[in-house]
């Protein structure tokens, strides 16, 4: 079992839903147990002229392996009607693995802690509401180094739903 976290975001077709259903989905894989939801985050793209998006982070306990869970969380983005038009469209679902146990993969389908996720507010503080603020990366940053680098600027915390 490794300890997963899962960054999610929508910003079209009612993302509130969007995520309520991808955390109901994710509950539903095999050989994996849904251990928590962050509350929901709003924030501006970080592209122009795109709809605000919906953020939130899930923690899973896993025995699926790195590539099986990319394969299943592309499946679910397909289910929820998640188009590729272009790179960092809009989108009805995005699920990335922000973390996976304390692995450092660097495939060309998958690359793990997830690049961008030190500098993105939207995933670092709803993270920090699962996972224990001594989190160390594989580079030895803890998360609360991460947190203390990235204020929390342009993010709403939803009310729960
Ligand atoms: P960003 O990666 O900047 O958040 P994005 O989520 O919009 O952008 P996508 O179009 O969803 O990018 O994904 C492009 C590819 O990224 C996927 O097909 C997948 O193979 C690859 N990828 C690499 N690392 C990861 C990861 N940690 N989680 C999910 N996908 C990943
Ligand atoms: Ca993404
Ligand atoms: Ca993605």
């Amino acid at each position: 079992m490794e300890r997963i976290y899962i960054g999610m975001g929508s910003n079209l077709a009612d993302p509130a839903v969007q995520l309520r259903s991808a955390v109901e989905a994710l509950a539903r894989l095999p050989q994996t147990e849904l251990v928590g939801v962050s509350g929901f985050y709003q924030s501006d793209s970080l592209l122009p002229g795109q709809p605000r998006y919906t953020n939130a982070v899930a923690a899973l306990d896993s025995r699926l392996a790195p590539l099986e869970l990319l394969d299943a969380l592309q499946a679910i983005e397909n289910g929820q009607g998640r188009q590729r038009l272009e790179r960092w469209g809009p989108r009805t679902l995005d699920l990335d693995i922000v973390l996976f146990g304390d692995r450092l993969i660097d495939e060309p389908r998958l690359k793990v802690p997830h690049y961008h996720m030190q500098e993105r507010a939207f995933v670092l503080y709803p993270l920090a509401e699962l996972a224990p603020a001594d989190l160390r990366l594989a580079d030895g940053r803890t998360l609360a180094e991460l947190l203390a680098a990235c204020p929390f600027v342009g993010l709403e915390r939803l009310p729960a739903a």
